[in-house]
């Protein structure tokens, strides 16, 4: 069986924070053929999008698998129920949500999975955990990540 290296993005904004985190990386690293190689620290961020929420934790890790993305992404789901995240919650509070961020050089394009994950490249909270554990295909595009940055927010004189 080949093995892949993906990189997933947790966020809780619900209950014990931090045991979420933990709870939710010691079930991914139970997964079948499946192992935590890097844990980045935990992030503190504001709740992005239109909805005002509480703030979340967030943490990056990378993973090498035998599952392919639709398995792995079936199995995350199923940790999140376990974890008794609720159903349409998206852009709502919740106790743990996981995102596939990138899977090996895989490009996916369907809505029930979407890999890289679509709107990475603005969310700080994916780029700085990513960055510090040393993701690759982050790395790869950060100077474009940063003229973006710069082209959108100019200097007022
Ligand atoms: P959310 O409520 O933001 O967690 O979105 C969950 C939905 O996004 C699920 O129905 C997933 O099937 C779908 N989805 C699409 N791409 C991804 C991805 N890269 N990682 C996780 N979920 C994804």
């Amino acid at each position: 069986m080949s093995s892949h290296i993906a990189y997933l993005v947790l966020g809780t904004n619900l209950g014990n924070r931090s045991k979420n985190l933990s709870t939710a990386s010691s079930e991914i690293n139970g997964l079948p053929k499946t192992k935590i190689l890097q844990k980045s620290k935990i992030f503190k961020s504001s709740a992005y999008g239109p909805i005002k929420q509480p703030f979340f934790f967030n943490l990056a890790l990378e993973i090498k698998t035998e599952l392919s993305a639709f398995a792995l992404l079936d199995q995350l789901q199923a940790i999140e129920q376990k974890l008794k995240r609720k159903k349409n919650s998206h852009m709502k509070p919740r106790i743990i949500d996981i995102d596939i961020v990138f899977f090996d050089d895989l490009k996916i394009n369907k809505p029930k999975l979407t890999i890289p994950h679509y709107d990475w490249h603005n969310r700080d909270f994916f780029i700085k955990p990513l960055l510090e554990i040393n993701c690759i295909q982050v790395k790869n595009r950060l100077s474009e990540i940063n003229n973006k940055i710069s082209q959108n927010l100019k200097p007022y004189e």
